[in-house]
């Protein structure tokens, strides 16, 4: 292909690569030795149960007991692995926090499932509230104040309000369930006195734990991978499914030490094992990137909710509504017309957000290459600043410049000039982490911001950028840049720092070196 380059010096770019993936894997064989084969055991050990009990050899007898150890050995395991994680300094502070508030709420789910199990097997006797019942309500608040406390990214005033709605709008939907299928039923037994209490506690907790769990799908979370906090919520979602099938056994026909509902619980807590095992892994194999990634249920959530809502009224009404013609027609017309401009309004919110990612991509890109541009960087650099001074994280920028671009410009004529930069630009991207950030800084400029990285890293990186010899097909000639390097230090200004960059530059350009 004319115009386009190579990248010469594989032996010297592919030496590296191999380095680090020699590494990546001995260190990620290393710390995760004991994770991994804590999550294959207990992977291993929940198929097992979901074969044993489709299988002949199922006991309903042995159901209950063994589903009731398991769940005490797979949060205590994981309450191990929380305190784990709270106490490696490695973690950001508000993943450290949260896991604490997981952990101790794994712990507090153990002891309640000990308790319970003592009780029932031991001293045989089931009564209605214990104190087990105390440990169990006590996992709620705890690991809402973990998820409150994860970091996620800061709002603005109506971002703030929008996520208090869907909240309201979620919870509201969920306490519709539990009315029709467990608190209308508990008013009839009209059960009375802390046992009442109790019963009515457990759905109120649901529905609390609900709620953050909407906080935890509906928000933007930075330094934390995305499959964590995927099976967080999942863990967190299938255990609120599991209560309210439990409270409504009755409705569904599902008896106490039924083997699906053991399942599901199982997994919803082997889900959050894995979300511990994954973070602990992590850290450890990408101490130097932080992830940060957009919600997992934005819009569409909130479209679920409604039309679960709406769908469990449309039964409801459609057997008592029988006898009256009129008002069934009128009744079902305006759901109809509801449901409608609902679809239509999703449909016009996707085209908005299209049009906002559009213009957001116009506003922060540079349109000749496609990577970010200044005002973009200068954003993402003063959040970045602020960032490792609140936490004391190490950050460092690179500035690169094309050498004798000018000449380049002059012999090949602007167009291929143009090719160039763009070249640049996607091989800077492509050698690159994702975490860091590349951007065009102007004219044949670049930086890149290295989060998390040393002086020492950061020097190592530009090395590695400057051995690629961007050379073009079309004169054989080589092109060589220079890149400046500077790390970040407590009392730094983004300025100051760039400033740094462009010494750092000045000094590396070949007719300047050595001077
Ligand atoms: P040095 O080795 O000192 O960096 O020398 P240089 O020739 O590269 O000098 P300098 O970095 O100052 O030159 C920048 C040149 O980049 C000047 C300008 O003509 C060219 N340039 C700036 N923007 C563009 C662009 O968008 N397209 C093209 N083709 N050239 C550009
Ligand atoms: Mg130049």
């Amino acid at each position: 292909m004319r115009g386009s380059y190579t990248i010469r010096q594989r032996p010297g770019s592919l030496y590296n690569f191999a380095r680090m993936m020699k590494m990546g894997a001995s260190l990620k064989i290393e710390v995760g030795k004991v994770p991994n084969g804590v999550l294959f055991a207990s992977t291993l050990a929940l198929l097992l149960f979901g074969v044993w009990i489709i299988s002949p050899f199922y006991d309903p007898k042995l159901v209950d007991p063994i589903s009731s150890l398991g769940l005490i050995v797979i949060s205590l395991i994981t309450a191990g692995f929380g305190f784990n994680i709270a106490s490696n300094k490695t973690f950001f502070l508000p993943v450290r926090r949260a896991w604490t508030f997981f952990a101790i709420g794994s712990l507090s789910g153990a002891i309640a499932e000990t308790i319970w199990f003592y009780y029932y097997y031991i001293l045989v006797t089931n009564p209605s509230i214990s104190v087990a019942d105390l440990f169990y309500l006590l996992t709620f608040p705890l690991i809402l104040l973990g998820i409150l406390s994860l970091p996620y990214a800061s709002l603005n005033r109506e971002q703030r309000l929008l996520l208090n709605v869907d909240m309201v709008i979620v919870v509201l939907v969920a306490a519709l369930f539990l009315w029709h299928f467990v608190l209308v039923d508990l008013i009839k037994q009209g059960v009375r006195g802390l046992p009442g209490l109790v019963s009515i506690a457990y759905p109120i907790a649901d529905l609390v734990i609900l709620s953050g769990l909407v906080s935890l799908l509906q928000q933007t979370i930075r330094g934390i991978g995305r499959m964590i906090v995927l099976f967080f919520a999942l863990g967190i979602g299938l255990s609120i499914l599991a209560d309210i099938l439990f409270a409504a056994y009755k409705t569904f026909n599902v008896s106490e030490g039924s083997a699906p509902l053991d399942l599901l619980w199982l997994v919803s807590r082997w889900a959050i094992l894995v979300a511990a095992i994954w973070q602990t892994n992590q850290t450890k194999v990408e101490e130097k990137q932080s992830e940060s990634f957009s919600p997992l249920l934005r819009t569409n959530l909130l479209y679920i909710a409604v039309l679960l809502g709406m769908g469990l009224a449309f039964f409801e009404l459609e057997s008592v509504l029988q006898s009256n013609l009129n008002l069934y027609g009128t009744l079902f017309g305006a759901f109809g017309i509801t449901v409608l401009v609902l679809v239509r309004q999703y449909i016009f919110l996707q085209d908005n957000r299209r049009l906002h990612e559009e213009l957001e991509h116009l506003a922060t890109s540079d349109p000749l290459t496609g990577i970010a541009n200044r005002r973009f960087f200068e954003e993402t650099l003063a959040r970045e600043i602020k960032r490792a001074q609140r936490y004391q994280r190490q950050l460092s920028l690179l500035m690169i410049d094309i050498d004798n671009f000018k000449n380049y410009n002059d012999q090949h004529g602007h167009p291929m000039g143009d090719k160039l930069l763009q070249d640049c630009a996607h091989l800077f991207r492509a050698l690159l982490r994702d975490s860091d950030l590349v951007a065009r800084y102007g004219g044949d400029e670049f930086v890149v911001i290295l989060p998390e990285i040393s002086v020492e890293q950061g020097k190592f990186v530009a090395d590695k950028l400057r051995k690629i010899k961007i050379g073009t097909l079309a004169s054989e000639e080589e092109i060589a840049i220079s890149i400046g390097c500077a790390a970040f230090q407590q009392d730094m200004t983004a300025a100051s720092l760039l400033e740094l960059a462009d010494q750092d530059l000045y000094r590396q350009k070949p007719d300047t070196a050595g001077r």
